[in-house]
């Protein structure tokens, strides 16, 4: 990948950004939606234009070669991909930017920026492909520091060589998700790991943050697809033995697993890689009751059956996703493997939802070859790599459309979803109205992992507040109704406060105990995952 193609505040490629008429038509489609006046289309703040303040640390020669401090690499190192960095990004707001962007080609050139940093008390942040949703790659609180560098993984995008009896594989940090699966893809095998942000962002940013994959149930999660995990800390490295499974302790690769870069730096993981599927079957069933629709999904989650896809979508969210044209809420099932038909596991599925009360028009299709992109599924998912895409363009308009998520328990999450209802009704009536969508990302036998989607057109100078006010008081009510402040987009600097009221002041404190054993001078990640103090 050219980084220098990429948008450099905005979702993606800079060339899908889309014209000013398609976003005057984006625009007014999304206002007469929410019943407000179209507002003009803005372009961003080229690149060029874009006014740095200078960079406060000076390189020293031993890395010349691979660390910088041209406006282009800060500027495109500024921020992650959360709202309000596309908001800040689009206005050529960059004066946060990275004094540096380091390059590291090894384990040992890491090595000595982490030296050089903790002895000059410069911060580090870890840098993957920047789709960080949660202030993950920014910086905070950098007074304490003489200044800040983003260490971007890239050069660590080493992939195999597969080991085919064992089926797993080591692959660099740094390696973008197209890559790892074309590898893979060549030997007939796959990492089955694909978040919507699969494009754009790495192994290394997957594991760091416990990314989830878009299938539905069963191995989506990164972290069951990860043998061990090398991790380079200011201390020295982090092995975790390479076996298929221990009972020995406590694992650590747990604790690497998640660390947001506030351990150090994952450098490489041996991976768990499979066959690529080649049944599929598949169906869409339609609900006129969004809680007959729940119960499916819960009794399909509780007969262990697996489905790879098992995504229910409100009427909302299948009509703004161009899903269905008449609004109804629609579970699309699927089932995939790469050695047996999958046709009883669906038609089973199906039973289990055609008797809460679903119809299934179209009837299953089975097929033994890739999926055919033209039904209810196949729109679903080249809406579902379109969005980002589509916030971006709504930001130029004035146009708030962000996500959150969550994962409750099914006896928990009627209440708790009513509650969020009349919440963020009521923050978004208060400034002239919006829309919030549902949908279920992954459903597990105890408790689905919800995923919402709001749309809000407010005052343009007010645009950050109301964002703020409607992702805190969401945020609120997740933490009321005793639901997990994050199921797979991360704690980063955002989620921090809700986190840590979700885990007990002991284990904060041993977390804490860890990061300065490891980082004694806390270079890394500062306000990452804990407060840094
Ligand atoms: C449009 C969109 C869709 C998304 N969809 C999903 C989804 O489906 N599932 C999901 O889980 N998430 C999703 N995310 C969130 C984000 O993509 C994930 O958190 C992803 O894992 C980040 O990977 P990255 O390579 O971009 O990491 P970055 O954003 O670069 O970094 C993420 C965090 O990990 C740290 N980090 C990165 N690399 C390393 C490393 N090698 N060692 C140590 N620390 C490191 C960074 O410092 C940062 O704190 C989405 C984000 C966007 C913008």
């Amino acid at each position: 990948m050219t980084r220098e193609e990429k948008n450099h505040w905005g979702w993606g490629w800079q060339d899908h950004f889309g014209d000013p008429d398609q976003r005057r038509a984006l625009g007014e489609m999304a206002r007469a939606m929410l019943s407000v006046e179209p507002g003009p289309v803005r372009e961003p703040v080229a690149i060029d234009d874009v006014e740095l303040p200078p960079s406060k640390i000076a390189i020293v020669d031993s890395m010349k070669d691979w660390i910088s401090d041209g406006d282009t690499d800060r500027i495109r190192h500024t921020y992650g991909r959360s709202f309000p960095e596309i908001w800040r990004g689009f206005h050529g707001k960059f004066d946060g930017a990275p004094d540096l962007v380091a390059r590291p080609r090894n384990e040992q050139d890491l090595c000595e920026l982490m030296d050089w940093a903790a002895t000059e008390s410069i911060a580090i942040v870890p840098y993957g492909g920047g789709t960080s949703v949660v202030g993950g790659v920014t910086a905070e609180s950098v007074d304490r520091f003489a200044g800040w560098i983003s260490v971007d993984l890239g050069n660590f995008d080493e992939i195999g060589p597969v080991d085919p009896v064992n089926r797993t594989v080591r692959i660099g940090a740094g390696a973008f998700g197209p890559a790892i699966e074309e590898t893979l893809g060549a030997q007939g095998l796959t990492l089955r790991h694909f978040p919507q942000s699969f494009e754009f962002s790495t192994l290394g940013g997957w594991l760091a943050t416990r990314a989830g994959g878009h299938f539905a149930t069963n191995y989506t999660r990164i972290d069951h697809l990860v043998e061990s995990i090398r991790l380079i800390s200011p201390s020295g490295p982090w092995s975790t033995p390479q076996m298929p499974s221990t009972g020995a302790g406590p694992d650590p690769k747990q604790l690497v697993l998640g660390s947001e870069g506030i351990l150090g730096f994952i450098t490489s993981a041996v991976m768990r890689v499979r066959p690529r599927p080649v049944y599929r079957s598949k169906a869409d069933v339609h609900f006129d009751d969004l809680s007959d629709a729940i119960d499916a999904c819960r009794h399909i989650a509780q007969a262990h059956l697996f489905p790879a896809n098992c995504r229910l979508l409100d009427r909302h969210e299948a009509v703004l996703n161009g899903v269905v044209t008449s609004p109804t809420n629609i579970l699309l099932l699927g089932f995939e493997s790469a050695d047996k038909p999958v046709t009883t596991l669906l038609e089973q599925a199906l039973e289990i939802a055609t008797d809460c009360g679903g119809t299934c028009p179209k009837g299953p299709r089975h097929r033994d070859s890739s999926a055919d992109d033209k039904d209810a599924a196949g729109r679903w998912k080249s809406a579902f790599f379109e969005a980002p895409y589509l916030q971006s363009r709504l930001a130029s308009v004035g146009v708030i459309a962000d996500t959150f998520e969550t994962c409750i328990g099914w006896s928990e999450f009627s209440d708790f979803y009513t509650d969020l209802k009349q919440t963020l009704t009521a923050k978004m009536d208060a400034v002239g109205g919006g829309h919030l969508t549902l949908r279920f990302t992954h459903v597990y036998p105890d408790g689905p992992a919800p995923y919402f989607t709001f749309v809000v057109a407010p005052d343009r100078d007010e645009i950050l507040d109301v964002w703020r006010d409607i992702r805190f008081s969401a945020a609120d009510v997740i933490a009321r109704h005793g639901a997990t402040i994050t199921h797979h987009h991360a704690v980063g600097r955002l989620h921090r406060p809700w986190y840590e009221a979700e885990r007990s002041p002991l284990f904060l404190e041993a977390l804490r105990g860890i990061k300065e054993r490891v980082d004694p001078e806390k270079i890394l990640n500062p306000g990452v995952l804990i407060a840094d103090r």
